[in-house]
């Protein structure tokens, strides 16, 4: 999946019905809340197995790919509406990560950065 045509569909659905004026960086961040509460909302009180079985039957996998996908959207319009390049972002965190999450110190832990020798 390419980011920069999810951004190119997004622009104009928005453009099409004049809601350019409603994506403020703040709103659109508390779109993104809103929609991590919705996906959240599908697996509130069941286990990880019963999330999984949910998945597995055609309306769960239908309704989490929904959610997930207006979380994706809000994320990409935040980062647009703030001139980030969210791809770019993406790789930049991953190499953060890796730094700070050495293999031989943290492979089959799960402790956090701070707590691996050396950590801070
Ligand atoms: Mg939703």
């Amino acid at each position: 999946m390419d980011i920069s045509d999810v951004h190119a569909r997004l622009r104009a659905f928005a453009d099409e019905r004049d809601w350019n004026q409603f994506h403020t960086p703040r709103n659109l961040t508390l779109a993104l809340v809103g929609e991590v509460g919705e996906l959240a909302e599908l697996m509130q009180w069941r286990s990880d197995d019963d999330v999984r079985a949910f998945a597995a039957t055609d309306a769960g996998r239908e309704a989490l790919a929904d959610e997930l996908a207006d979380v994706f959207t809000y994320l990409v319009e935040v980062a647009n509406s703030l001139g980030i390049d969210l791809g770019a972002a993406v790789h930049a965190k991953i190499d953060k990560n890796a730094a700070k999450y050495p293999v031989e110190l943290s492979r089959g832990s799960n402790a956090k950065y701070t707590d691996l020798p050396g950590g801070h």
